[in-house]
């Protein structure tokens, strides 16, 4: 489970709010590789983690089109991917992100900008 200093920094990484909505108050941690796939070591690094809505979050898990919606912007990945690699997409700044590993969660996102046609 994360600890309350690791979401007090994602959150200020994530600027508060849900990548998908903008929701401010009912947030949880996604990982973007799930539990079992990469070990919990791995699972809890900063560029595995991106804030969602808890009922986003949920909406991932129980529906496939979600899933798949999710799979599309970065929020979830394959087993096989790397979160370095990936980018994540913030849908209200309309714009891709790399996330990094650098200084363990006090780091922003870098604000490389990716081609978004390239996975829209
Ligand atoms: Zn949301």
């Amino acid at each position: 489970m994360m600890n309350s200093k690791s979401w007090r920094l994602l959150l200020e990484r994530d600027f508060g709010r849900c990548l998908h909505c903008g929701e401010t108050v009912a947030l949880s941690p996604n990982h973007r590789i799930n539990r079992g796939m990469g070990g919990s070591k791995l699972r809890d690094k900063p560029s595995n983690l991106v804030v969602l809505c808890s009922r986003l979050n949920h909406m991932i898990e129980a529906d496939e089109v979600w899933m798949g919606l999710a799979l599309r912007y970065g929020w979830k990945l394959r087993s096989w991917q790397s979160a370095l690699d990936e980018p994540v997409y913030d849908l209200l700044l309309g714009e891709w992100f790399m996330l990094d590993e650098y200084r363990d969660w006090e780091t922003d996102r870098k604000s490389t900008r990716l081609n978004s046609s390239h996975r829209l």
